[in-house]
């Protein structure tokens, strides 16, 4: 990963490119620090082709921002996330298709072998669960609640020792137990992982290590500093959000 990439290379790399002119088009002739916006929905209204910036092998998924439907791809190289410890056995539980087949191809680096289950076949995902000794759950907002209800039937709840949950809102982030999660990650398809929940302070957000995290007239505006198929730089994520200072002494921000 280029972790050390800065805002100004991405800027120029996206510039210079002569795959793609989306970005171009966009900024028009902006400079790099006063490069506009750029909302979700101008995405969906330009082909998969003509966002490309490299050409590499991946996967693609289909993403819905209100009604439309659009495609987004990830080389498999551009795909990260530090969601837990190595040498735990977690079992996923995911609403999307593209984070069930995502989310353990990141895991697998790290030598996690994950438990794909699901909440509509609740036997088979119970069996598997029990007998492979499963201690920590993988989940999205809308099924982590009913996933470890489901797995109270057959799991002590002591056995599970770390709970990791994606949420793209604050409203998804206000349904959950908080108290109970290990790591709580603000997530969107695009993106992927954006800002995590401190540990010390529960209501505030703090960037991953590629991520750029501006609240601008009260929307979350981030850009992830790597150069990805389809780079995020400036994505207006509809999220609202204002800047904090942590008490922890990290910049931050929470979720309106
Ligand atoms: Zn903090």
């Amino acid at each position: 990963m280029s972790n050390d990439l800065s805002f100004s290379e991405l800027v120029a790399w996206a510039r210079e490119s002569g795959l793609s002119s989306f970005y171009r088009d966009h900024w028009n002739h902006a400079a790099t620090n006063s490069l506009p916006p750029l909302a979700r929905e101008k995405f969906a209204a330009v082909g998969l082709r003509a966002r490309e910036y490299k050409k590499k092998k991946g996967i693609v998924s289909v993403i819905r921002v209100g009604a439309k439907p659009y495609l987004w791809k990830w080389a498999l190289e551009d795909l990260q996330g530090d969601y837990l410890r190595s040498g735990c056995r977690p079992l996923l539980l995911f609403s999307r298709a593209h984070d069930a087949i995502e989310k353990p191809l990141t895991l697998f680096r790290k030598n996690i072998l994950a438990l794909n289950g699901t909440l509509s076949n609740p036997s088979v995902t119970l069996f598997a669960a029990a007998n492979y000794h499963i201690d920590s759950v993988l989940a999205d907002s809308s099924t982590y609640v009913p996933g470890m209800q489901m797995l109270a039937g057959v799991l002590d709840s002591k056995q599970i020792v770390e709970r990791t949950v994606f949420v793209e809102s604050g409203v998804e982030f206000r349904s959950l137990p908080e108290q109970e999660i290990t790591h709580l990650l603000l997530s969107l398809p695009e993106t992927g992982s954006i800002a995590r929940l401190c540990e010390k302070h529960h209501d505030i957000f703090h960037a991953e290590p590629d991520m750029l995290c501006e609240a601008e007239s009260g929307e979350l505006i981030v850009t992830r500093l790597a150069r990805l198929v389809t780079p995020v730089i400036r994505l207006a994520t509809g999220i609202a959000a204002r800047a904090m200072e942590c008490e922890c002494g990290k910049k931050g921000f929470v979720l309106a």
